[in-house]
């Protein structure tokens, strides 16, 4: 009997032994004397972490933590410095960034002047410009993109002004949802006082009836004399991801790409050269078109969210109206007469458009929804945004369907019923602050200072309940302050706690959301996009270990030092993927 229980005492002690050996295996990685925001539930503030096997496995005091550090365990002495996860960019544009910057390395142009200048230097041969398509548009020069918001002048440049710069190749200025062409181009394009608007956009023409050069909204009509788009070189994409990671991004959602454009991530992957965390948001080709859209979802070798920690593809997207920085968003009230000289409108009545109907709009994201996928909308005026609410909503109530976190791009003006109206369906905002430090300075001259004051409504979503990622739609350049638009997540930050523009004006102050708020936006509550809540977005035990070593705090450094936070280490998955030197 005694011998038993010794034996069985032995067993409990081996069992006893065994498992403390098991909660306490060695980590590959820790950090120690961090201030470590968690970003959990609790907002909890921990001081060490340790990741193994990719995950965290234990977060908490020094003391905590320490019995993870093995023979083999990489110790990181955080210095006191601010620890935050991995931060989540929900919107960039990383494959056009790639494509465009191989053929033209993206220029932050600011004023007329300085657009004239590269227009001159285009002529002659430097910078090069690309071959078109079809061979027809050779001579075409296509200006990086810029918007007359971040021009110095707050206008569109003027035919007459294209002409002097090249008064004999066509010129278009790229304004992404508008464009304007020098005379050259409008002939070459056969655009003349006799031709009629496309569907959904407009050639604007002058008192006398000649168009003027601007055009908005007419995509189409140019595309044959764009610039051929080449594959997506993989070594360029893979610079961006690291630029990425350098300002402290671990993952992306890519906001509106093609079958190919996921096809290179693929290869990147099985490259082994994915650097950061990759959910792909596919384009549909032709909402237009209703039986276009049922072949396109119907034919997809993919199934909704498929993937896994590295590479997912995601949403499905459509695009419902333009931009404001272009003036063609649609929205509730008339631009009124203060946008003239920003956006060259003259019609008091203006509205902007939709770029699809509203029936195209409601059967594109109806079949979506039927086919069980997550849909995501660009819509950035009100009543565009209205629209896709009346769409969303049609589409649950034909089908109920739970957490399908519909999610609209932008929706950049918002009010308190809106807001309600998108918690009551359980849609989701994808939104950019940094926009609100670039541009609401010529948006409140254009648009007047009462509509600015809810632009990009932080606090407005959130106060009715809906879940908001920040991001920063990042299409053009490696800079992260001087691309469009810039990727600096503490700018982005910066403006959401803040509402300060560059030009030093706080608008709409009342929208500004506290620094733990916005870092949620771009944690716990971005993750929930891409529905990766459970394996990112914060610090705690069983996540992805991925985290970010900050230069300064981020809670407690002066608003004016917020967007001037670097990432001094940046860490996925545990293993160091960049290190500033
Ligand atoms: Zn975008």
């Amino acid at each position: 009997m005694a011998q038993l229980i010794m034996k069985l005492a032995g067993g409990v002690l081996a069992i006893a032994w065994w498992a403390m050996q098991s909660a306490t295996p060695q980590a590959d990685l820790v950090l120690l004397n961090g201030r470590v925001l968690t970003v959990d539930d609790r907002f909890r503030v921990a001081a060490a972490l340790a990741v193994r096997d990719g995950r965290f496995v234990a977060i908490g005091s020094n003391e905590d933590v320490r019995p993870h550090i093995g023979a083999a365990t990489r110790v990181i002495d955080g210095r006191g410095r601010t620890v935050v996860p991995g931060l989540i960019d929900t919107h960039v544009h990383a494959l056009d960034v790639a494509e465009a910057e191989v053929a033209q390395p993206f220029q932050n142009l600011q004023s007329i002047d300085a657009l004239q200048a590269w227009i001159r230097g285009a002529r002659s041969g430097q910078p090069s410009t690309r071959p078109a398509r079809s061979g027809q548009g050779d001579e075409w020069i296509w200006t990086p993109r810029v918007y007359p918001t971040r021009l110095r002048e707050h206008r569109f440049p003027t035919r007459a002004e294209l002409d002097a710069a090249a008064p004999d190749r066509p010129v278009a200025v790229d304004g992404a949802y508008a464009f304007v062409l020098n005379s050259t181009a409008l002939r070459a394009a056969g655009i003349t006082r006799d031709s009629a608007d496309p569907p959904g956009g407009a050639i604007v023409k002058d008192a006398a009836g000649e168009p003027t050069g601007l055009l908005r909204n007419v995509g189409s009509l140019l595309a044959r004399f764009r610039p051929r788009s080449g594959s997506v070189s993989l070594d360029m994409l893979e610079q961006i991801h690291r630029q990425y990671l350098a300002a402290g991004i671990t993952s992306v959602i890519e906001r509106g790409a093609t079958l190919d454009g996921y096809k290179s991530y693929e290869e990147l992957r099985r490259a082994d050269r994915l650097r950061v965390r990759a959910t792909v948001t596919i384009r549909i080709p032709r909402a237009d078109d209703a039986a276009e859209v049922e072949r396109f979802i119907g034919g997809l070798a993919f199934r909704p969210n498929s993937g896994d920690d590295w590479l997912k593809v995601g949403p499905l997207k459509i695009v419902a109206d333009g931009g404001i920085l272009i003036g063609t968003s649609f929205m509730r009230q008339p631009y009124g007469l203060s946008a003239r000289q920003l956006y060259a409108v003259d019609d008091p009545r203006y509205r902007g458009f939709l770029s699809l109907t509203p029936q195209q709009i409601a059967s594109a994201i109806a079949i979506g929804h039927r086919l069980g996928w997550q849909m995501v909308v660009h819509v950035t005026g009100d009543a565009g945004v209205d629209v896709v609410l009346d769409a969303i909503e049609a589409a649950e109530k034909a089908q109920p369907a739970t957490d399908r976190r519909h999610t609209l791009l932008h929706a950049y003006f918002v009010n308190p019923e809106t807001a309600a109206r998108a918690a009551r369906l359980g849609v989701l905002v994808d939104t950019q602050p940094a926009w609100h430090y670039k541009d609401a300075d010529a948006l409140a001259d254009g648009l007047g200072r009462e509509r600015l004051t809810h632009f990009i409504g932080l606090r407005t979503w959130r106060e009715a309940g809906v879940e908001v990622a920040i991001n920063t739609d990042h299409m053009f350049g490696l800079d992260r302050n001087e691309a469009l638009n810039p990727f600096n997540p503490f700018l982005t930050m910066y403006s959401a706690t803040t509402r300060r523009t560059e030009g030093g004006r706080v608008i709409g102050g009342t929208e500004a959301v506290s620094r733990q708020e916005a870092l949620r936006m771009m944690t716990s509550m971005a993750a929930r996009f891409s529905f990766d809540e459970k394996n990112r977005g914060s610090i705690e035990t069983g996540k992805l270990g991925d985290f970010v070593v900050l230069s300064d705090h981020f809670l407690t450094v002066p608003a004016e030092k917020l967007r001037a936070i670097r990432a001094d280490l940046t860490v996925v998955s545990g293993r160091v993927a960049f290190e500033r030197q």
